[in-house]
């Protein structure tokens, strides 16, 4: 893509369930750098706009490009091939694996060796008994344990970043809260992103957490070279480090602007009051 180029882009995208109307005409464009906020009282439609980004749900109307692709109708994990990882209101975590695996699995879905890469192909295949031998013999290759290695420390890498490195070989269960919820995003970066979606990445911290979780966020977009859509319930919060933000209320688009613009807006006011 060119420079300043959209890395993500909804048109005019609607989605309904039934008779409610979740998410009306909603637009919206992340380039490389930005932080913006995506703020509304509960059941304002944000998460859904995340699912309809991501391919989790089908827009009724309008269009979603990454990269400038129109995805309409992709996969999630195709979507995030082009390059858009989030993260969930609620924590999906491999919870049984640990902190290392979690994001080994990410890095590992992003970069994946193919038997045929390392000369493992087809003909070599009929010189095995059996599919398993096959396999034993490609994690024996030298590629496939360089590879391994590489992961490793990518993902090693990452967990250091989001300040989890202490909890490298714990089941992710097992951890706090709030480290689950970085340990999400140490995930999603594993998919070496161009966009990252975060919804409510704060959400059951207590303020002292969050208000740290903020300044990392913005780290990751320069450090990554990222744009960056973040969800969060706290106005405040998301005031103080996003530089655009999208206010929706039942889903409809109230208001878009800087902080100081949307904070002393009518109906943001009021959309805030009544919830
Ligand atoms: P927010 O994240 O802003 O709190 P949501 O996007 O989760 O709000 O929900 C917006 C509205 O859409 C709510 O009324 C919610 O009940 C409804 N909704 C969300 N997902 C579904 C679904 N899969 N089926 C039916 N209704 C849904
Ligand atoms: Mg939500």
């Amino acid at each position: 893509a060119e420079a300043g180029a959209p890395l993500l882009q909804a048109d005019g995208v609607s989605i309904q369930f039934g008779g409610l109307k979740a998410l009306t005409d909603f637009n919206l464009s992340v380039r490389q750098g930005d932080l913006q906020g995506l703020i509304g009282p509960n059941g304002a439609g944000k998460s859904t706009a995340f699912n309809v980004l991501t391919g989790v749900y089908q827009p009724t109307q309008g269009e979603v490009r990454v990269g400038g692709q129109r995805v309409n109708g992709w996969l999630p994990h195709q979507i995030n091939h082009l390059g858009l990882a989030r993260t969930f209101q609620n924590i999906r975590l491999f919870r049984a694996l640990t902190a290392l695996d979690n994001v080994k699995v990410a890095c590992r879905a992003q970069g994946a060796l193919h038997p045929e890469g390392v000369g493992l192909g087809a003909k070599m295949k009929g010189a095995f008994i059996n599919y398993r031998d096959w396999w034993r013999a490609l994690l024996l290759t030298p590629r496939f344990q360089q590879e391994e290695r590489e992961l490793t420390q990518q993902a090693e890498h990452l967990l250091e970043v989001m300040g989890l490195s202490h909890r490298r070989d714990e089941e992710a269960r097992n951890l706090p809260y709030g480290e689950q919820r970085r340990l999400e995003i140490a995930r999603a970066l594993g998919t070496q992103p161009k966009v990252l979606l975060l919804d409510e990445p704060a959400a059951g911290m207590n303020t002292r957490e969050k208000a740290d979780l903020m300044v990392l966020i913005r780290k990751l977009r320069d450090d990554f070279k990222l744009g960056v859509l973040v969800i969060e319930h706290d106005m405040k919060l998301v005031m103080g480090i996003c530089e655009c933000i999208t206010v929706l209320d039942h889903g409809e688009t109230i208001a878009r602007g800087a902080p100081a613009q949307v904070r002393s807006d009518r109906k943001v006011i009021e959309a805030y009051l009544g919830d």
